[in-house]
């Protein structure tokens, strides 16, 4: 058996052991010493991270009562210096203890109990089992951080079975050991293995940061301490960021960036409509100047520049006339696009062929039906005289 040292001394970060045994195999060491200030993971907290002899610790875990250290490296001589990687480990019983805080809270104010956690350094939820509204999680939020300010003592416990039954609301743990409860002034009576700060005070901050829906209840992330300060430090800088940039108030903020994006949409659908305007009228002057083989009219238009939307719009504009094939070639970006086709009705043509040729001939790829073709290439120098060349093959195909 370790002599498990995180549990007595809960603010100590360094400590000296002694080395029992350690193994190396694929490149890592796994080593247990006589105590330790490691906390192997449990109760939803990560493991403690660290360094032994200065060798970094990548993972402890507990098996059969032992400790095990898992290194980068082997440890020289018996003696052994370790020390925790403290700031982490700190900021880890905020979460944790203000998590404890938040669940309590939500038991005592609306009678939801906590069905599921994840904890990490920089991430955490709980699940609770009942929906909750944004105004009730804000008021669990306000009123677990009132716990805070009171600065309640954290104490560690180990009841007999029958002051837990009477005191905890949550299931017992199915154990003939004694029974760790991690008791939070009057609010909390939880079993729990886990490592927490010491007084309600030391957790400075809790924050939720969104609602989800989840099976049927909420989960709640939300972040404690530290790591909590961190998000809100960041979420304001950008928020002055925008406050500067709108030049506004910040009671301003929020509606000014609602009413922008409702203007960004109006301008979208304005533009949109305004595109296919064009476009319609485009296609009703390119069909009167079109020649005709029989009762197609076939369309060619290079365009000097363009984009793949507009030429998409003028396509389809045409072809959705019978009687209509259209070859259409435009410089965009850095090369050209090509769209080939004609009303799907139209039985004569296929523009296939003509399209492979004439997306050779453009260093492209691209590809589709004998109504509708596409593709991009690299090189729109002789773009005019490969759609020339296209309408030829297409005028063949309606005159055999
Ligand atoms: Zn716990």
């Amino acid at each position: 058996m370790t002599r498990k040292l995180y549990y007595d001394a809960i603010e100590q970060r360094t400590f000296d052991a002694r080395l029992l045994r350690q193994e190396t195999s694929g490149g890592r060491t796994r080593a247990v010493l006589d105590q330790t200030l490691f906390y192997p993971g449990g109760g939803g907290q990560p493991c403690d991270l660290g360094t032994l002899n200065g060798v970094p610790v990548t993972e402890v875990y507990e098996e059969e009562g032992e400790i095990v250290h898992v290194l980068d490296g082997s440890l020289e001589g018996e003696q052994v210096r370790g020390e925790i990687d403290w700031p982490r480990r700190f900021e880890l019983m905020q979460q944790h203890l203000g998590q404890h805080i938040l669940s309590a809270v939500f038991v005592r104010d609306f009678g939801l109990n906590t069905v599921g956690l994840r904890l990490e350094r920089d991430a955490m939820w709980i699940d609770l089992d009942g929906y909750v509204r944004e105004e009730a999680a804000a008021q669990a939020e306000a009123a677990a951080n009132e716990v805070l300010y009171e600065d309640l003592p954290v104490r560690i416990l180990f009841p007999d079975r029958e002051e837990i039954s009477r005191r905890s609301k949550r299931p017992i743990p199915q154990t003939d050991q004694a029974i760790r409860i991690v008791e939070i002034g009057e609010l909390d009576f939880t079993p729990c293995c886990g490592l927490q700060n010491q007084t309600t005070g030391q957790v400075g901050l809790i924050k939720i940061q969104r609602l989800d829906t989840h099976k049927s209840g909420s989960r709640i992330h939300f972040l404690c301490g530290r790591p909590a300060l961190r998000w809100v430090c960041a979420l304001c800088g950008d928020a002055a960021r925008l406050l500067r940039e709108l030049n506004c108030a910040e009671t301003e903020l929020a509606e000014r960036v609602l009413r922008q994006q409702k203007e960004l949409r109006e301008l979208k659908d304005q533009r949109q409509a305004l595109l296919g305007r064009l476009a319609r009228a485009r296609a009703a002057e390119l069909l009167q100047q079109a020649p005709r083989v029989g009762e197609v009219a076939l369309v060619r238009l290079a365009l000097p520049e363009t984009t793949q939307e507009e030429m998409k719009l003028l396509f389809a504009c045409l072809t959705e006339q019978k009687g209509v094939a259209a070859v259409l070639g435009g410089r965009t970006g850095d090369g050209a696009f090509l769209l080939f086709g004609c009303n799907k009705a139209e039985k004569r043509v296929d523009v296939r062929p003509a399209f492979r040729e004439a997306i050779a001939g453009i260093g492209g790829r691209g590809g589709g039906g004998a109504c509708c073709a596409q593709g991009f290439g690299p090189d729109a120098e002789r773009l005019e005289e490969i759609l020339t060349a296209a309408v030829a093959q297409l005028e063949q195909q309606l005159q055999a």
